[in-house]
């Protein structure tokens, strides 16, 4: 007789994929930054479909490496692929995602009139330059606490 394990159900999986992080931003998952499109379970194993963003472009092979790790232990074949069924905006993140973006120095997606400083909460902060370190985020100055500091672009 075969023994066959339960199969997982997607909620386990998305539970799993809450601890995959962008390797750029280890302070939010994966799930809050709202790249996981679908999860389906089947009996020929776990299919998780994520949007490529061009916020973790550099980073798709290490996130679909990850992903796999981390649902390995469901003890079923995990298939990864991309999809650009929807496109990724920054109003998919979540609230998570948001206070995670803070933890790591960084503001949230917001028109540049609101963006506020991650360390102080200053509204008083000038933007440096539109393009920051990466294509997704520009530079500001908070004038209150005197940091520079990173601002999600929201597209
Ligand atoms: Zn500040």
């Amino acid at each position: 007789m075969v023994m066959t394990a339960p199969l997982p159900t997607a909620a386990a999986v998305r539970l799993l994929l809450r601890d995959v992080v962008d390797p750029e931003i280890p302070t939010v998952s994966i799930v809050d930054l709202g790249l996981v499109h679908d999860v389906r379970v089947g009996a020929d194993g776990i299919a998780v479909e994520l949007l490529p963003t061009f916020v973790a472009c550099p980073a798709l092979e290490v996130i679909r490496s990850a992903v796999i790790d981390a649902l390995t232990a469901l003890g079923s074949p995990v298939e990864v692929s991309f999809t650009f069924a929807v496109p990724w905006t920054t109003d998919r993140l979540t609230n998570a995602g948001h206070a995670g973006l803070r933890n790591a120095g960084i503001a949230p997606p917001a028109d540049p009139v609101d963006v506020r400083c991650p360390f102080c909460d200053s509204a008083t902060v000038a933007m440096d330059s539109m393009f920051g370190p990466a294509l997704c985020r520009s530079l500001f100055y908070c004038r209150a606490c005197r940091q520079p500091f990173e601002a999600f672009k929201p597209i």
